[in-house]
């Protein structure tokens, strides 16, 4: 068989709370009437069609150039109805199959088997069966009915061109308006065979729906950091004062996990290193207190749209012996990042004397952290 498709893309953002038309929305790296027309760039489809309105035009017209199929943009009307009786005129192939723009899970399997029903029974509907219990309300109250007699409609829909034009046709004369074309056909024309439809082809509705469509993107990060040990200094690692005849030197007050963490979650977020942001030539951050910096790198992550997923650092250091310290060393970063403790794991070793770590010259810290951040 041969198919035209009219995909109707009117629609506005309102219900999906967008400034634009929700066919534009970003699926990961993909907008939603991409990935719809993808799944109808098949042999069987002769042209696809989409009737839309005037101020989409020019952007539908830029997205069907990156398809190898004829892509017909046209003027869609004030209602759905009247989008696809304008495209129904530019329909010439002996079936014509009617898709919501907003259905881009589509699977081929679900237009296989719309097709091929049509095909041997004339008009055919994708639907699934009703999974919740189903009610009808009543004057009084409501009554259960038997969930087996009822489905729930998606699309494609096709039909033979000529009897669904005739259907619209007729239906524009009795000012007949439907929420999908398969009750025009039947109005007009005659039964629908129910095709098997997919539970996860959905139409995107709400902002909701959208956001649970779009794809997680998922960032690590490294952070490494060391600094070295003198008299008269105080020891701070994870925000917490550790006892110790030696301590860490640097500008701020050279808590050296709190750096690697920091570098870890700016590595994340593409956003180079600590040095770049609290510049060491700076006097603002003389003596800083490193948890306040990372408050400050914290809010870039919120800023950027991530969460911490988790984090997993590790200090190098021949002394003092760390392991009492390091739940409150955890305790402090989950506080900072807001989060449960069992995402934080800070572990410690030392490196059996060997090195500058071993020979008691410093400490080091490395640090992994996970982002988490929803696309679009
Ligand atoms: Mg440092």
């Amino acid at each position: 068989m041969k198919a035209d498709v009219i995909i109707p893309c009117g629609g506005s953002g309102s219900r999906t709370g967008l400034s634009y038309n929700k066919l534009f929305a970003d699926l990961g790296g993909v907008k939603v009437i991409e990935k719809t027309l993808s799944a109808f760039c098949r042999d069987d489809v002769a042209k696809i069609i989409l009737p839309c309105s005037e101020k989409d035009e020019k952007q539908f017209e830029e997205i069907s150039l990156n398809f190898d199929k004829n892509i017909v943009i046209v003027r869609g009307g004030a209602t759905r109805g009247e989008s696809v009786k304008n495209a129904l005129t530019f329909c010439d192939a002996e079936f014509v199959a009617i898709h919501d723009g907003a259905r881009p899970f589509v699977s081929q399997s679900v237009v296989d088997r719309a097709f091929q029903t049509a095909e041997s029974c004339g008009a055919a509907v994708a639907c699934i069966p009703v999974t919740d219990s189903v009610r009808k309300k009543e004057k009084d109250g409501s009554v259960a009915v038997d969930r087996s007699d009822y489905y729930s409609v998606q699309t494609p829909q096709v039909f033979k061109t000529e009897e669904i034009k005739r259907a619209y046709a007729l239906a524009e004369k009795d000012g007949f308006t439907a929420t999908d074309d398969a009750t025009v056909y039947e109005k007009y024309v005659g039964k629908v065979a129910i095709s098997e439809g997919d539970p996860s082809n959905k139409k995107i509705t709400t902002a909701a729906d959208l956001s649970a469509f779009v794809p997680e993107d998922f960032r690590v990060g490294a952070g490494w950091d060391t600094h070295a040990l003198a008299e008269g200094r105080k020891l701070i690692l994870g925000g917490v004062e550790i006892p110790h005849t030696k301590g860490l030197v640097g500008h701020s007050d050279a808590d050296v996990l709190v750096h690697a963490v920091m570098d870890a979650v700016l590595g994340a977020l593409g956003r180079r290193d600590i040095g770049k942001l609290f510049p060491d030539t700076d006097p603002a951050y003389k003596g800083a207190d490193s948890m306040k910096l990372l408050e400050r790198v914290i809010s870039l992550m919120n800023e950027d749209g991530c969460r911490l997923n988790n984090l997993s650092a590790v200090i190098m250091a021949q002394k003092p012996r760390l392991s009492p310290h390091i739940p409150a060393m955890a305790a402090n970063l989950a506080k900072a990042f807001a989060t449960d403790v069992s995402r934080i794991n800070v572990a410690a070793t030392t490196t059996e004397k060997l090195g500058m770590v071993g020979r008691e010259e410093g400490i080091s810290a490395i640090c992994y952290c996970s982002l988490v951040r929803k696309n679009g």
